[in-house]
């Protein structure tokens, strides 16, 4: 960490404010930016779509045009972008800006190797590599209460604390080796779990419908005990209530991770038959026009034409 930031901030151990570049500004990305200015950081916020970062500059964001100006004067590199894919073709063109010995705060959910990669790339040009996927969706992320899952070595640690603080409720330190993905495979097991209940909440009131069962006896039913679960009630009143629009985890997303998770299993001799239903139920959605509204869309995969 240099001794001052380029805002002319004096970084003293006692000092905890940072310069951060957040890279991708989407559902996630943009409410981690504003708990970010409200903590107090210099945020460069930078979208593919220039319109989407553009709201970011009221709350006190500099808003640029190519990822490299957003890198340039960082301490700290924040990426929450849609995939490993796209992380690795963003930071190609940013991290060659870069100071070296900025951190790199990883937090898209990518692959397990993809990670390797990323943190290849951050090591080529000098950046302190985080894995640090996060836990919690669009209104935990604009609370900032998500659950950062964190891995990277002990002793960069004092410069993305208090980038964790801003977005986060709790940090979860998973290693010191985040080329190894040790945060990324934690996710990706807890995502696993997420889209199984996800699908399943679908299942159950596409089956209530179709049996012609009031939902509202269903749950009645399961009232108070082991079976009952607020993830349940939460993904099945946006069905019911038809408030699947704004997403606050999108359905071409919640495909991506299916997808990542069987490939995860697959490469580690698990089969996961639930993941790759559920990646195929996101599919059907998306085909039939959900693409775009909450993973709980899923619902409509049940029935043949859009219902
Ligand atoms: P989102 O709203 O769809 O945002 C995706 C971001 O990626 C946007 O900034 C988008 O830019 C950008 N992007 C997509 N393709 C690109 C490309 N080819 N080149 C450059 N930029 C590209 O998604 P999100 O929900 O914020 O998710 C972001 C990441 O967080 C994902 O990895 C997701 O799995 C993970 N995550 C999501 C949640 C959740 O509940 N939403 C929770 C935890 C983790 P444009 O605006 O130009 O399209």
């Amino acid at each position: 960490m240099d001794a001052s930031d380029h805002e002319g901030n004096d970084m003293t151990d006692t000092d905890t404010t940072r310069t951060v570049a957040v890279l991708g500004t989407g559902i996630m990305g943009a409410a981690m930016a504003r708990n970010l200015l409200r903590a107090g950081h210099a945020v460069r916020a930078w979208n593919r779509t220039r319109a989407k970062a553009e709201p970011l500059a009221a709350d006190g964001a500099r808003v640029v045009d190519t990822p490299a100006e957003a890198v340039r004067d960082a301490d700290v590199v924040l990426t929450m972008l849609y995939d490993g894919g796209t992380v690795l073709e963003v930071m190609r063109e940013a991290a060659p800006a870069a100071r070296a010995g900025a951190a790199w705060v990883q937090s898209t959910t990518a692959g397990v190797e993809m990670v390797g990669e990323l943190a290849a790339l951050a090591g080529e040009h000098g950046l302190v590599f985080y894995d640090a996927p996060v836990l919690g969706t669009k209104q935990p992320a604009e609370a900032g209460q998500l659950s950062v899952l964190a891995a990277g070595p002990a002793g960069g640690r004092p410069a993305v604390t208090p980038v964790f603080e801003a977005v986060g409720a709790r940090t979860v330190w998973t290693g010191e080796d985040g080329a190894a993905a040790p945060s990324t495979r934690l996710k990706l097991v807890a995502n696993s779990w997420v889209i199984a209940a996800t699908t399943a909440t679908g299942e159950t009131l596409a089956l209530a419908k179709g049996l012609g069962v009031d939902p509202r006896g269903f749950f009645e039913l399961i009232s108070g005990g082991p079976l009952d679960m607020g993830y349940l009630r939460a993904k099945a009143g946006l069905i019911l209530d038809d408030e699947l629009v704004p997403p606050s985890f999108a359905v071409t997303t919640a495909e991506k991770d299916a997808r990542l998770i069987v490939e995860a299993g697959e490469r580690h001799g698990v089969r996961l038959d639930v993941a790759a239903a559920s990646a195929e139920r996101f599919a059907r959605a998306a085909a039939q026009g959900h693409a775009d509204e909450d993973m709980a869309a899923a619902y409509f995969a049940s029935f043949d034409d859009k219902a």
